[in-house]
């Protein structure tokens, strides 16, 4: 019923610059896999059949007693090939707004995302869900009579696919909506019958309603199994089923890694399919994008992405969950806090592990594949999901300083290639691994032979904050200042140098007053002067560094470093002959600003560093003691 109370007359509109730029490319670029027009257009044909079934369960009356169907109907005299669902269908307002006007975002990516190679471009239709206009790729005209359920009067649109669409009233018996498409002279392969049915077959037998092919003369002839997917028995599904739902399911061309299919009847009845996608989506990073696996009520689609039944770091999965233990007319806000649904989400959460677990076990490389993609919104489980946090950890990876090329360290192998002495599992955090590998932190550690974890994800300062011990061992950090590796190796020599070091060590904390907590000897350097450690329990210096620069604290009380110097190290041993105060401080300011340069740091001063660095490289080449440097 239009407002008006009169029917709008026939109007032509333009297309929206995008929707033009892509009917463009599709009638002008892509002639391989044209056969995916009709994967399109019965997949909308389908939705429109499930939104309707939805819809139902409030209003009956709309669906009345009819079966939902979708009719495929060649007529080789017109040379068109029509589709035609009792689904939905479409108001005049949604037909301009769904076939035309709106260039949805999906759209514009599908544009940027174009490689030019016509094979994969065309696999990408789908994704993007620009699926409607694929018609235009066999046919040079085409005509969508649709009427909406409950609506009286139907609606017209029409359009060559060149610059403009054509909306008019007209009449249609019917709910639902009706294609047809004026195939080109070179598309007719898709009258024939043999050509439609293995097309059906190959992208659309799962479709859980039935897909009949009507001629002229004849019964109507059932091209699809017309059984949703994962009601049939997994012994009658082939690996080569699961894939092909999967890219109905998810329009990704790629095939998934891994699936798990179950049935659960007892206390809670429900079917679920999950999937490991083989590579992330561009939008995984995206917080606001919505995730989940859809959700069916007995059959019925409920909803596209269910975020409750999954949590956030397993956001990746796709698929489905069917039950029967929650009503038909459920809504985001039931879902959220039901006991169902979190008991549903627990069983989920599990099967993915299993996934995981049984892929790391016997398809290493797979799993490695897996990590690559996904490993750093995984990670985020250790923080997120405590109840878990063991089995998460036990799948996590990491660069090692004996696995630079990883991430493949696991915390196990880790474990299992410690030496008798080694109690901890020692880490180190940077910003890629050549820089977390080449701290001067690490020395002490490699002299020993000791492995150390090195943490290059943003997210693993979190992790390692909340992961604190994996199987009794507790995890540590080679920047902090344990008195670990120091009781490791009391010497008698180490006494001798604290002794003849007092002195200097005093006179450096006075020179750096306000900006190291202390000075003292190290025993994790080898073959640096110096390095800063953060105080035990404090913490973690990168931590602090990336909250700050991210602004999410505003004035953190910043925690003073330790720090640390090699009593064996010429630099560090010129201070004990240093008496000269202002050549001694500028010694101390030098090492102290090589250790904050070491781990990344920025100096607050990088001029007067410079400055102080060639007085020192000047003294040296002049073979004397540096012993006025000269500082404005
Ligand atoms: P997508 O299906 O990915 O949203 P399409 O371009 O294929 O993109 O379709 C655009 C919109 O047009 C659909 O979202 C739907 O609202 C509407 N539509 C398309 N085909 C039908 C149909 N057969 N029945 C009802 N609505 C349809």
């Amino acid at each position: 019923m239009s407002e008006t109370g009169t029917a709008p007359s026939k109007e032509t509109r333009e297309f929206q610059t995008e929707v033009r730029q892509l009917l463009h490319l599709m009638i002008h670029s892509l002639y391989s896999n044209r056969e995916i027009f009709l994967r399109e257009l019965i997949s909308n044909a389908s939705d429109a059949c499930d939104k309707l079934r939805f819809l139902s369960i409030e209003q009956p009356e709309l669906l009345g007693g009819d079966e939902l169907s979708i009719e495929l109907v060649p007529d080789v005299g017109a040379g068109t090939l029509t589709i035609r669902d009792n689904g939905i269908g479409m108001s005049r307002e949604e037909v301009i707004e769904n076939l035309g006007t709106i260039a949805r975002s999906g759209t514009k990516r599908f544009i940027e995302s174009m490689s030019g190679d016509q094979k994969k471009d065309s696999q990408l239709i789908g994704q993007f869900g620009v699926g409607f206009y694929s018609a235009f790729i066999v046919a040079d005209r085409v005509s969508v009579l649709s009427r909406r359920a409950g609506a009286e009067e139907a609606v017209r649109w029409e359009s060559g696919g060149e610059g403009e669409f054509s909306v008019e009233p007209a009449d249609k018996a019917e709910r639902g909506t009706e294609i047809v498409l004026y195939l080109r002279d070179d598309a007719r392969e898709f009258l024939e019958d043999y050509r439609l049915r293995a097309i059906v077959h190959r992208y659309s037998d799962h479709i859980g309603l039935p897909i009949r092919l009507r001629k002229a003369e004849g019964e109507p002839e059932t091209l699809n199994q017309a059984q949703a997917f994962w009601t049939r028995p997994k012994s009658e599904l082939s690996d080569e089923d699961y894939r092909q739902f999967y890219q109905h399911l998810t329009h990704d061309s790629d095939s998934p890694l891994a699936w798990a299919h179950h049935r659960v009847e007892g206390t809670l009845e429900y079917t679920s399919l999950l999937y490991i996608p083989e590579a992330a989506p561009f939008d995984l990073w995206d917080r606001e994008q919505s995730r989940g696996v859809q959700l069916y009520v007995k059959r019925v689609f409920i909803l596209d992405k269910a975020a409750e039944l999954l949590p956030a770091y397993l956001r990746f999965v796709r698929g489905l969950v069917d039950t029967a233990d929650l009503p038909l007319n459920v809504s985001r806000e039931i879902l959220q806090g039901n006991r169902t649904v979190d008991k549903i989400r627990a069983a989920l959460v599990k099967r993915v592990f299993d996934m995981l677990e049984d892929m790391a076990k016997n398809r290493p490389e797979d799993y490695a594949k897996f990590w690559a993609q996904f490993g750093q919104v995984f990670k985020e489980g250790i923080v997120e999901d405590p109840a878990n946090r063991d089995r998460i950890a036990r799948l996590c990876r990491f660069h090692s300083t004996q696995h630079k090329a990883g991430p493949d360290v696991s915390l196990q192998a880790y474990i299992e290639r410690m030496g008798e002495d080694q109690d901890k599992i020692y880490y180190i955090t940077g910003d890629t691994v050549t820089a977390a590998a080449s701290s001067p932190h690490l020395e002490g550690f490699a002299a020993r032979g000791y492995e150390v974890l090195l943490l290059v994800d943003r997210i693993d300062e979190w992790v390692v904050a909340h992961l604190t011990e994996f199987d009794g061992k507790p995890l540590e950090s080679v920047a902090r200042a344990s008195k670990d590796l120091e009781s490791k190796i009391e010497t008698p020599e180490k006494a001798r140098l604290e002794g003849e070091y007092k002195d200097v060590l005093e006179r450096a904390a006075a020179v750096l007053a306000g900006r190291v907590a202390s000075v003292r000897l190290s025993s994790r350097l080898t073959e640096s002067p110096s390095c800063l450690v953060a105080e035990e329990g404090g913490l973690s210096r990168r931590l602090e560094e990336i909250l700050r620069r991210s602004g999410e604290v505003g004035a953190l009380p910043s925690a003073q470093p330790i720090l640390e110097l090699n009593g064996g190290h010429p630099l560090v041993e010129r201070l004990k002959g240093d008496a000269e105060d202002q050549s001694f401080a500028d010694l101390v300011e030098v090492l102290f600003g090589q250790a904050v340069l070491a781990e990344g740091g920025q100096l607050e001063d990088p001029a007067n560093f410079v400055r102080r660095l060639n007085g020192l490289i000047l003294g040296a080449a002049a073979g004397g003691e540096a012993s006025s440097i000269i500082v404005t």
